[in-house]
């Protein structure tokens, strides 16, 4: 899916689209989705107030320049409940807060031709029907609920943990653009170094089973090349970073980025 939206995953761009399309059917929206994700995350990475990644008000603050509340001094023991709660507050509102407000944050959404108003409503129906509809009819209510909060929780808290271990980590910038011009410091491709982390890159079946996300690097400078070429790729960029003095940023265990990501946020709930 993430491949597919970005066009990557296929040199034929009907592939593209389907496997773009397949998040659909999970309940989420992939005209949405490439706004948020194409656009805002790519090209404004850890930007507090552009990049929607970084909104999770008022429970967490992931970026220093986030009004702090009280409650942030525990979010470093409560942050996985919250991102667990993603996939099921992504599906059943923020894709309709987007849909009816035509921005993703501050950012407009492209204009929707009939045929994403009838995708959009079409597969939000089929969704329903696959995933609540058929089930409650063939297990009844009770059940149903178990299997669904088992499998959406967990969505949610892999599909976040994911993208946390790039971006929110002690390591990686939280930009904010000057006052007086409203610009970003750095460069574009610098931008990208400074705000994204690699992690576990030496587990090929950790690799597989997140299509590539953990080469985030790599991803962030070449978005529209497939992930199976990013180990290659990667040594490249390590050189070149080499270098230019450019530091590139990079866990090699999952723990590791886990506990940077962990330090991350009790600083910005304590400090
Ligand atoms: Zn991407």
């Amino acid at each position: 899916m993430h491949d597919g939206a970005h066009g990557s995953f296929s040199d034929k761009p009907w592939i593209n689209k389907l496997a773009g399309m397949s998040i659909n059917f999970l309940g989420a929206n992939v005209f949405m989705w490439k706004t948020k994700h194409n656009v805002v995350h790519h090209s404004y990475t850890n930007v507090d107030g552009v990049d929607d990644d970084l909104n999770a008000r008022p429970f967490l603050r992931l970026s220093p320049s986030q009004k702090k509340f009280r409650i942030h001094r525990f979010q470093h023991y409560y942050f996985m409940l919250t991102y667990s709660l993603l996939y099921l507050y992504w599906v059943f509102f923020t894709d309709y807060k987007k849909y009816v407000t035509k921005k993703v944050g501050m950012v407009p959404i492209q204009k929707m031709k009939l045929s994403d108003h009838i995708s959009f409503w079409g597969f939000k129906a089929i969704h329903l029907v696959l995933f609540v509809g058929i089930p409650v009819y063939m297990m009844g209510w009770s059940q149903w609920l178990v299997g669904f909060l088992v499998y959406s929780l967990f969505a949610g808290l892999l599909l976040t943990m994911v993208f946390q271990l790039a971006h929110s980590l002690e390591e990686t910038a939280f930009p904010v653009p000057s006052p007086v011009t409203n610009s970003l410091e750095d460069e574009w491709m610098i931008h990208q170094i400074r705000t994204t982390a690699n992690f576990a890159t030496g587990y090929k079946l950790l690799t597989w089973f997140l299509g590539g996300l953990n080469y985030q690097v790599e991803h962030h400078l070449f978005p529209k090349i497939s992930h199976i070429h990013y180990p290659a790729i990667s040594k490249i960029i390590k050189q070149a970073c080499k270098d230019y003095n450019i530091t590139y940023l990079e866990h090699e265990k999952l723990r590791l980025a886990f506990l940077s990501h962990f330090r991350h946020l009790r600083v910005l709930g304590t400090a």
